[in-house]
């Protein structure tokens, strides 16, 4: 029996080598679900994962679920420092135990929100009474700022859904998980379908200790040439790994590396130690430029991303390479092809990246 261990090597994951299947006690609610053991594809370690976990992984690694990634959290950042700044929480709601609700609220309720800042993928409230509050929206989840109410169904269970129209309407908005009241009456909620996402609460003091945080390069959207080259220039992996690697630049993953590697016409396995400085300076252009234009496209909605208003990111209409295996190269025509480097999906043009 496995206990309910976090895979740590959930990206890599690779199920193709199931080595044990059985139940254990899940990481993410405490229940009783179907565990597997197969290889890690990334590093060849043993590595117990969730059933459900492994087959969103897959999900993941074909291209069919885009995790949010800088583009998509710098527009939530944006949209909620519109609204939020200066706000009071006045209650906390939450059906998943993991986010233990009763000491969420000792620590926050009562507390105004300060304002909202994005490191790498997660989002950090910064409360009065030296909290931090860090969101980290996972696979699915996505924050949003509107008006919800909570009703008993007659089977007892709690039934929440919008009192806004519009986009709060779609199914996609509609996994409420979590819901921070504020003292203008509206709420912050989270979506979220699969139910991955982080939440917790730290002194301000101790913020240098928040690991998701102290171990991050600096970020892709305001890193110096000098500071890029440095991270990425010794590194022995793929120049793809390498790029979505937190701990060298920060906010990168699976959709925006893809994109990034096609407008810099570098394939995705060269080594990044092996690149020159036109290779980098290239990458470097071309990820500054891929950011920039999709945050102002307001993030990509491959599956579940959606603003704080519940609308879709329009990048997704402006995708190179990116879930377009076996269509044409925007550029030269040619079948995009798809690799799979450390585990993850890798889409790029063979004629284009060399
Ligand atoms: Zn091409």
């Amino acid at each position: 029996m496995v206990n309910g261990l976090y895979p740590a090597h959930i990206p890599a994951m690779n199920i193709d080598y199931l080595l044990y299947e059985g139940k254990a006690t899940s990481f993410l609610n405490n229940r009783i679900s179907k565990y597997v053991i197969g290889i890690c594809a990334g590093c060849s370690i043993f590595q117990p994962i969730e059933l459900r976990l492994a087959i969103l992984v897959r999900l993941a690694l074909l291209g069919k679920i885009g995790m949010p990634e800088l583009p998509e959290v710098e527009t939530i950042i944006n949209d909620l420092n519109k609204n939020i700044p200066g706000l009071r929480i006045r209650d906390i709601w939450s059906d998943i135990g993991r986010f233990d609700v009763e000491k969420l609220k000792l620590k926050i309720v009562g507390n105004k929100i300060e304002k909202i800042k994005r490191f790498g993928k997660n989002i950090l409230f910064f409360l009065t009474g030296g909290k931090i509050m860090l969101v980290h929206q996972k696979m699915t989840g996505h924050l949003m700022y509107g008006k919800w109410k909570i009703e008993k169904t007659s089977d007892g269970q709690e039934k929440i859904s919008s009192l806004l129209k519009g986009p709060f309407q779609e199914k996609v908005n509609n996994y409420i998980h979590l819901i921070f009241y504020l003292n203008n009456g509206r709420q912050i909620a989270l979506s979220d379908l699969r139910k991955f996402a982080k939440v917790e609460v730290f002194d301000v003091r101790s913020a240098g200790e928040i690991k998701e945080i102290k171990n991050l390069g600096p970020d892709a959207l305001t890193v110096e040439f000098s500071d890029f080259q440095k991270n990425i220039a010794g590194e022995k992996g793929s120049v793809k790994q390498v790029l979505m690697n937190q701990k060298f630049i920060a906010g990168i993953g699976n959709i925006y590396s893809d994109e990034i590697l096609w407008k810099a016409g570098i394939h995705p396995e060269r080594k990044a130690n092996f690149l020159n400085i036109i290779a980098l300076k290239k990458i470097f252009k071309a990820m500054k430029n891929i950011l920039k234009k999709a945050v102002k496209k307001r993030g990509t909605s491959i599956s579940d991303f959606r603003d704080a208003a519940g609308k879709k990111g329009m990048y997704g209409n402006h995708l190179f390479v990116y879930g377009r295996k076996g269509k044409k190269c925007l550029k030269c025509a040619s079948a995009i092809k798809r690799l799979k480097i450390g585990g993850r999906g890798s889409c790029f043009c063979p004629v284009c990246q060399k």
